[in-house]
């Protein structure tokens, strides 16, 4: 039975949002999660695997949290290990089912509402000052009241509506819909690779990073992007027309599987309803023609089929908010992890190109830092933002929005929702280093 009021309510069950209801229940908090999917875990449960637990330098940056569920997912057999990628740096596994049944099942230990296909309809406001939230489920409007509001919306969706400062980037990262290919022949795949190493030399835009023949295999986990001659070939006969010029996937060892990256819906600004159902539409024709060229050129992929679509278009990027801080492009000189950071992300600046899909990936040595200050707007109190939403520029965007790096923003903003509803102060008011303190007694990295 759900509640009238709740002490913390966190719309969008994400790797933003799933790690904040952990965090705050287990500090004693009754919390309410709201999520318009029919089902929990945001792109955490659509099968995209976790980048960067470990960054460049080789060092995990994300443990916490979010190392307890790919534990948790492990003793199923729901992950793979954190392994060593040339480009991504790290790649962890999670099969979609397991991520989605574990998030429900830790969310049901933790004595945590939920509330799926529940979409935000309207923040409560007294002012400047959150006291609740409406939803639309099933034809009905619901009232839920609260201090404290964590947004994991993935789109910032409370903080625009509680009319904070939001900001979007001049070109918004493309949205993709993901999707399994099966029934590759991997070995012939990887002949062809040490045949034709042409076909994974990275471009100019890839700032150095290199992949290597001996990485790929049947019996190995890869990652690679592929096939850059071929893409020239077929797009000179007329028969690729997508915006890209590699083919994107990744392989886990010992199966005939690899899951695809590679649609991208450009131009389009998924905020917006039109471009939403517009970008789906690209996507979706997209598989047809990716499915033809890679049976007709790719070796290896002569007889195979199409298996799992992503659940939904997945949106890389649209709002973020104006926070106390943010953090700018200027950082990349130094990759400072300041006294105030509540996570770090061990990623490299990845920025897909809306206008040309085309991909650019600044390799970074090493991690960097998130202040608590992102995660509070600057205006609007009762307010914590996770996930992808926290206030970074363009750039830095492209280093924290990554999922590892979204979990360690939860369990922060958890974390701090809970000191500040004990205290009875605002979230923006908490003393960081106490938070810091508790988030090294839960295993997070900060320093
Ligand atoms: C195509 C694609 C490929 C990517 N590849 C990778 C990858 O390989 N590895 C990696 O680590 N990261 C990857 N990312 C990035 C990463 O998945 C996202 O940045 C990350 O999931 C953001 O987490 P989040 O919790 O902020 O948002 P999301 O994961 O989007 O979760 C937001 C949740 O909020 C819900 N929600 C939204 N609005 C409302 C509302 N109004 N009311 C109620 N609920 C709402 C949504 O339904 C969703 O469940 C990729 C992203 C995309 C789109």
């Amino acid at each position: 039975m759900y509640q009238e009021r709740y002490d913390v309510i966190v719309v969008g069950s994400g790797p933003g949002g799933f790690p904040a209801a952990v965090a705050a229940a287990r500090r004693g908090m009754k919390v309410l999660v709201l999520e318009r999917n029919p089902f929990l875990g945001g792109l955490l449960a659509s099968g995209l695997p976790l980048l960067a637990f470990i960054d460049r330098s080789g060092r995990q940056v994300v443990k916490g949290f979010a190392e307890e569920f790919i534990i948790r997912l492990r003793e199923v057999g729901g992950a793979t290990e954190h392994i060593p990628v040339p480009i991504q740096n790290s790649i962890t596994y999670v099969n979609m089912s397991w991520a989605r049944i574990m998030i429900n099942e830790m969310l049901r230990e933790e004595h945590v509402d939920t509330m799926v296909y529940a979409e935000l309809s309207e923040m409560l406001m007294e002012g400047d000052r959150v006291k609740g939230v409406k939803v639309f489920s099933r034809g009905e409007s619901y009232t839920f009241y609260t201090e404290t509001v964590i947004d994991g919306t993935g789109d910032a969706s409370c903080a625009y509506k509680a009319g904070a400062r939001c900001e979007k980037g001049e070109n918004l990262q493309p949205p993709t819909l993901t999707f399994d290919v099966e029934n590759i022949d991997i070995e012939k795949f990887c002949e062809y690779v040490r045949t034709h190493p042409e076909t994974i030399k990275l471009p100019e835009t890839f700032k150095g990073i290199s992949q290597q023949a001996e990485d790929f295999g049947a019996d190995k986990t890869f990652a690679t992007m592929c096939f850059f001659d071929l893409i020239e070939q077929a797009r000179e006969a007329g028969d690729f027309t997508l915006p890209r010029n590699m083919i994107d996937f990744t392989h886990q060892k010992n199966t005939d599987r690899g899951f695809f990256n590679v649609t991208r819906a450009i131009n389009t600004d998924v905020s917006e309803l039109e471009d939403y159902n517009r970008a789906e539409d690209i996507c979706e024709h997209q598989i047809f023609e990716i499915m033809r060229f890679l049976r007709k050129y790719c070796p290896g992929f002569k007889n195979c089929t199409l298996g799992q679509m992503m659940p939904y278009l997945g949106a890389r990027e649209s709002r973020r908010i104006a926070g106390k801080k943010t953090l700018t492009s200027d950082i990349l000189k130094e990759l400072p992890v300041p006294d105030d950071s509540v996570a770090l992300t061990g990623y490299n600046v990845d920025i897909h190109g809306q206008t040309s899909g085309i991909m650019t990936m600044i390799p970074i040595p090493h991690a960097i830092g998130i202040p608590y200050g992102c995660l509070i707007p600057e205006k609007i109190e009762g307010l914590i933002m996770s996930g992808r939403t926290i206030s970074v520029d363009q750039t830095i965007f492209g280093m924290t929005r990554i999922m590892s790096a979204c979990m360690a923003v939860g369990e922060a903003a958890g974390t701090a929702a809970a000191i500040a509803c004990k205290k009875g102060i605002l979230p923006s008011g908490i003393d960081v280093k106490e938070l810091r303190r508790e988030l090294i007694e839960q295993g997070a990295v900060v320093s």
